[in-house]
């Protein structure tokens, strides 16, 4: 382990920048979460783990949910839109929308529903599968069952059928056959449906899905096409039908400028398909409001320069000042937000396994002879002559004697005994040039790199491929913090690696207020659990995340924060299970069974196995199949 001050005081990972006042530390150096910023109480995060890994048997990784916070966000989200309403006497209304693919959970979804009545929050489908999801909830009789995405004639029977069945459907179009298809079984039904139409803007987003917007978006009809749609309408007699305009400028905009332009444009389109006598009255502006992951408030990837009120103002404003200056009167809005409204409810709670050596921790110092060879004896002079003056000179012969030492190694020429002393020795120069160039303030490439070199790898119960996937596909970075001792000062800095066999399942880069990290600072272990959370992973993370080596679902608990600051535990579920991994990838685990049976079988009849031998090991097998696919203390 490896000493590095990096810091006087302890730390607060920056929470208040990124936890949008939900989360705070208590006095007893614990993780707390609220359901509103200056909420008195608050629930202690680190006793419900414990609660959740003693009493109820769910241990690492495990996702803690908070419905509540979904509640608070949708309530944030509709106040700012009402407040920018009032502020710019606009006449329309703020209909809040969930897009499902932002986490398609029932228990997520229904929440909004539920909690969300009162403001008639809807639901947006893309797909089939979560359209039929969609129509088996309950809706109140305001709010809307919107229908992006590419669509075939099952999905639009399947939108009909919601119309029929009294939903207020709207089937947004992205291509024209898809108008056709409609307007044929409203022909055959009589039944009218809710039509869209999904503009593609010439604005585009900012950032990693800028690709969503623009001209060559692969959504969304061209100017043409519209003008074609409205044809189609007009023959079909279904004018009174197109209810709708949408777009989407794509999602995690991190500038709010590109909001401006897009919002303009979308509102000139509005207004000219209104002035050519299409009741259109709902102006759908899609997703795309960022969360502000890394709590530095500025345009970069993972964060946001806008707060969710100057968001809101830029909408209300723009679409004001457009239908003001056509002279058409004012669009209902409907929001699909996703992400700012999922992402901060659900946590990620995972457990050091161990600590990854990088070099000998706790090594007796290096005896060092005559009888080494010459290239030990240079490195051991290295170490005892380094100094404030010739630190960086000294690390520089110790680089070229180490790798001479590798050579003599593969030549045959020095022992393995000999190397790994060379390897301690190296190390140990290391740290101390590391030392003598933090005291110096030398910020040099090479001592940055041998810095990280030097952090502590801490091997973490998850896998990063199923509980952070962004990180690893779109190097997101999220909030990681320890849930606990958190008024000691962390004197470790470490880098987190999984669980899985990919090299690529490693978190080394943290957020900061500055820019971004390398490492954590972390806590030394000291034998007690030390449990890390990974923040703000309630959008698209579970649903995005793979089965990578067959590690499954994490445990999961929603949690209730209860008023008087305690909390309930309403629903627990236990993770994947090895079994159902097998079952996943194509595995007959009563087959596996029977072939494992075999061959214990065979190995009796061959008399190298006693009978109960090869019952108790068929019978660790088929326990196995039971077990959580990840690390388990037994
Ligand atoms: C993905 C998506 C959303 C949600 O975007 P967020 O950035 O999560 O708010 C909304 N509408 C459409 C059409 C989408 O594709």
């Amino acid at each position: 382990m490896t000493e590095v001050n990096f810091a006087e005081e302890r730390e607060d990972y920056g929470i208040n920048e990124w936890g949008a006042g939900y989360f705070a530390l208590n006095a007893e150096g614990h993780l707390c979460v609220r359901t509103e910023e200056d909420s008195p109480s608050s629930a202690d995060i680190a006793n419900i783990v414990e609660d959740l890994v003693e009493n109820k048997n769910l241990c690492t990784p495990l996702l803690l949910r908070f419905p509540q916070l979904l509640t608070s966000q949708l309530t944030r989200l509709h106040n700012a839109y009402k407040q920018a309403c009032n502020e710019f006497d606009y006449a329309g209304r703020h209909y809040p929308v969930i897009p499902m693919k932002v986490n398609p959970r029932r228990e997520v979804i229904e929440t909004f529903l539920q909690e969300g009545a009162k403001y008639h929050c809807g639901v947006e489908c893309g797909s089939k599968s979560e359209l039929y999801a969609a129509l088996s909830l309950e809706q109140s009789s305001e709010s809307l069952l919107i229908c992006n995405g590419f669509k075939d004639a099952a999905f639009v029977d399947l939108a009909m059928l919601g119309t029929r069945i009294g939903k207020r459907v709207v089937i947004v179009i992205e291509k024209l056959n898809e108008l056709r298809m409609v307007v044929r079984q409203a022909q055959e039904s009589g039944v009218k449906p809710l039509i869209g139409l999904r503009a593609k803007l010439y604005s585009r987003g900012m950032g990693k899905w800028v690709s969503s917007g623009g001209e060559a978006s692969k959504f969304g009809l061209t100017t043409s096409e519209i003008l074609d749609c409205l044809r189609v309408l007009k023959e079909a007699n279904m004018e009174d039908c197109l209810t709708l305009m949408h777009f989407h400028i794509g999602s995690q905009i991190s500038d709010i400028r590109s909001v401006k332009g897009a919002i303009q444009e979308a509102a000139r389109v509005y207004s000219k398909i209104r002035a050519l006598d299409f009741p259109v009255t709902y102006l759908d502006i899609g997703g795309g409001m960022g969360v502000d992951y890394d709590g530095s408030n500025t345009n970069v990837e993972s964060s946001v320069n806008y707060s969710m009120q100057e968001f809101a103002n830029d909408v209300v404003y723009a679409i004001g000042q457009v239908c003001e200056n056509e002279k058409i009167s004012v669009p209902n809005i409907i929001t699909e937000s996703g992400r700012v409204l999922t992402a901060c409810h659900a946590l990620f709670i995972t457990s050091i396994w161990d600590e990854i050596e990088t070099f000998a921790d706790n090594h007796p110092g290096v005896e060092v002879d005559d009888d080494d060879p010459d290239v030990i004896g240079e490195m051991k002079q290295t170490l005892d002559e380094i100094d404030a003056n010739n630190y960086r000179e000294y690390y520089h012969d110790a680089l070229s004697d180490k790798d001479s030492m590798h050579v003599q190694f593969n030549l045959g020429l020095i022992t393995l005994e000999d190397r790994g002393k060379g390897e301690v020795l190296f190390w140990d120069i290391s740290a101390k040039a590391v030392q003598y160039a933090d005291a110096a303030g030398d910020e040099s490439e090479e001592f940055v790199e041998a810095k990280r070199k030097l952090a502590s790898k801490y091997l973490c119960n998850f896998s990063l491929f199923k509980s952070a996937p962004d990180h690893w596909a779109i190097d997101q970075l999220f909030p990681i913090m320890p849930i606990h001792r958190l008024n000691e000062t962390p004197t470790e800095i470490a880098t987190m690696v999984d669980v899985t066999c990919d090299s690529d399942g490693i978190i080394d880069n943290f957020i900061d207020q500055s820019e971004k990290r390398e490492e954590l600072p972390l806590h030394e272990l000291n034998g007690e659990p030390y449990y890390l959370a990974i923040f703000l992973v309630g959008a698209y993370q579970e649903v995005m995340g793979s089965y990578h080596n067959l590690f499954g679902q994490p445990n999961e608990a929603q949690i209730e924060i209860s008023p008087d600051g305690g909390y309930r535990i309403v629903k627990t579920k236990k993770g994947s299970n090895v079994g159902e991994m097998m079952q996943f990838a194509g595995y007959d685990t009563i087959v596996a069974l029977e072939h494992v049976r075999d061959l214990a079988d065979q190995q009796v009849d061959a008399g190298n196995l006693s009978s109960e031998d090869a019952d108790k090991l068929v019978s660790i097998y088929a326990k196995e199949v039971g077990q959580y696919t990840y690390l388990e203390n037994r």
